[in-house]
């Protein structure tokens, strides 16, 4: 790791701009020139995931990892790239009734951010850590760049109501609930550290979804904790997206085709011949509830040529065996695009056209089957998110 440690800002001497690595983005330039001259930028990324410990999914830990934009993706990546913290105590309640009182969340909330205190605060607006890389002595700033979480962390490091039943139900945006399912907005109004602090002043905190109690982030100079926090690919598409995909697929098979066609698609696809490096489900989408992103990911290897010609004739309010087919490929080159390491403008605004085109598709398909009506924060952070984020 030592040997590829990046110290500055790479994208000087290209013609095309790209994005991929941390140190060619934006930030890093803006953020490298705003720290002591000598000193070289380390870039904090925090990784949270609540754990699952036992197969019953009754115990779980809180571990809070970190891993630094300097290293370059490919290495990133690694298990070796990421270094457990800690793990952040979770508060155990006497009865249901205590676990769902206000007062029990709001003590969660503090310990939460108490908890990040007591972690973070060696590294909080520091001008001059030491370290010793490529055998050499250097000093640097460290900032926090990404905070990578899924929607439950997210909401629990910004603070904000997430379900989608709140009135603004996204931790980067201000969207209103009723907008959720619109995939054709011109304009997001960001959340921001200073709107935050404001709406809470002046007694608003619940028109804007926020939790009243001081946030530990607010503090981080230059720092917009709201923007920084993304969640990963894992629980955005393969735990997100895809199973929601699946589910409203067969919804809408019994729904407007036949209990024949759902249990087509079943049988399909533990019907797909044996392959090296492929997992066939044998009891089909039975037990979709257990199913992992792993399992998501090897549905969708297949997943056309299970939809393909699987029905005829469809009842009034459905759509044609050829489209829900599209909307799947559609699905697939979008994910296949979006797993790129690294992108020009072009690219991007070509990314931009699939994710819009699939999320527009989706709700347009989807929303008469939904009982949330395709107001998925999911699908809300996919179409409007992602692409800024990168
Ligand atoms: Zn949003």
């Amino acid at each position: 790791m030592n040997e590829e440690f990046v110290f500055k800002y790479k994208n000087h001497n290209t013609l095309i701009k790209t994005y991929g690595e941390q140190f060619e983005s934006n930030w890093w330039y803006i953020t490298e020139n705003k720290i002591p001259v000598d000193n070289k930028l380390l870039s904090i990324i925090i990784y949270a995931d609540s754990t699952t410990c036992d197969h019953l999914g009754k115990t779980s830990e809180h571990p809070i990892y970190i891993s630094l934009g300097n290293i370059p993706n490919w290495q990133r990546n690694k298990p070796n790239a990421k270094v457990l913290v800690g793990y952040l105590p979770k508060l155990k309640a006497k009865d249901n009734t205590t676990r769902n009182s206000e007062s029990f969340r709001r003590l969660q909330r503090l310990v939460f951010q108490r908890c990040l205190r007591i972690l973070l605060s060696p590294i909080m607006n520091q001008n001059d850590m030491y370290l010793v890389v490529q055998n050499k002595i250097h000093p640097f700033t460290p900032k926090l760049s990404v905070i990578l979480a899924d929607m439950a962390e997210a909401g629990a490091f910004t603070a904000t109501y997430l379900p989608s039943t709140s009135k603004r139900p996204c931790y980067y945006c201000l969207i209103n609930n009723k907008d959720l399912n619109n995939m054709a907005l011109s304009h997001i109004d960001l959340r921001t550290p200073e709107k935050m602090k404001l709406a809470i002043s002046e007694n608003q905190a619940s028109e804007f979804s926020i939790h009243k109690e001081f946030n530990y982030f607010w503090d981080f100079d230059d720092f917009n904790i709201y923007e920084a926090t993304a969640p990963d690919r894992m629980h955005l598409l393969d735990l997100g997206v895809t199973k929601y995909l699946i589910e409203f697929t067969r919804e809408l098979l019994h729904r407007k085709v036949s209990n024949r066609a759902v249990k087509d698609m079943d049988h399909r696809l533990c019907a797909i011949p044996r392959y090296p490096g492929l997992i066939i489900l044998k009891n089909g989408l039975e037990n979709i509830s257990k199913f992992t992103a792993n399992d998501y990911r090897n549905i969708m290897k297949v997943i056309i040529f299970v939809i393909d010609n699987l029905y005829d004739d469809y009842k009034e309010g459905g759509i044609p065996c050829k489209r829900l087919c599209n909307i799947f490929h559609k699905y697939l080159v979008m994910y296949m695009k979006l797993r790129q390491e690294s992108f020009t403008d072009t690219e991007l605004t070509e990314l931009e056209t699939l994710i819009t085109e699939f999320c527009q598709e989706f709700v347009t398909i989807f929303a008469e089957y939904s009982p949330s009506r395709c107001k998925i924060p999911k699908l809300h952070v996919l179409r409007y998110h992602v692409i800024p984020s990168i």
